[in-house]
């Protein structure tokens, strides 16, 4: 991948370091794979960019005790599955929807779900990195592919609390 030259020197910093997350996190994805014992799977596909998606996991007692991922498309979509993958695991499926609102109020998506959920965006971990997307609204799609499959992937999952 070669440096957009429109943006880099203008903005710096902040937003190179946030860059280099988003590669780390596709040269080496966490959660890459598929759980053989899952439970719960779910795929996700956004056409415009040809990401595709396939989310496995294991649910138990109300909470997601193990999380994979498969799939291809740009790194945005990829690596956001894996800082996604990386947050949810092990958390309590009502505090993974909560923690979904918080993620997509970064993109002005759901601002008021946002605005109350229990969660900040600090507690978004590595996610936060994909702050920048919500500049270029054709890659929104790709940062919240991961998430909403993941929503899917739960949907069906009765909530115990
Ligand atoms: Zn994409």
């Amino acid at each position: 991948m070669s440096p957009e030259r429109t943006e880099g020197g203008a903005y710096g910093g902040v937003e190179e370091l946030y860059r280099e997350v988003i590669l780390d996190h596709f040269k080496a994805p966490k959660n890459r794979g598929s759980l053989p014992n899952a439970n719960a799977k779910a795929d996700g596909m956004n056409p415009l960019c040809g990401d595709q998606l396939t989310l496995t996991g294991t649910i138990e007692n109300g909470k997601l005790k193990d999380i994979r991922f498969e799939g291809h498309g740009c790194a945005v979509s990829q690596s956001a599955a894996s800082m996604l993958t990386q947050v949810m695991k092990g958390k309590s499926l009502d505090d993974i929807r909560e923690l979904a609102k918080t993620y997509k109020g970064l993109f002005g998506v759901e601002e008021e779900g946002a605005a109350k959920s229990k969660f900040k965006v600090d507690d978004l971990g590595d996610l936060i990195a994909l702050e920048g997307v919500k500049k270029y609204p054709v890659r929104i799609k790709c940062a919240l592919l991961s998430a909403n499959t993941l929503l899917e992937l739960i949907a069906d999952h009765p909530r115990k609390s």
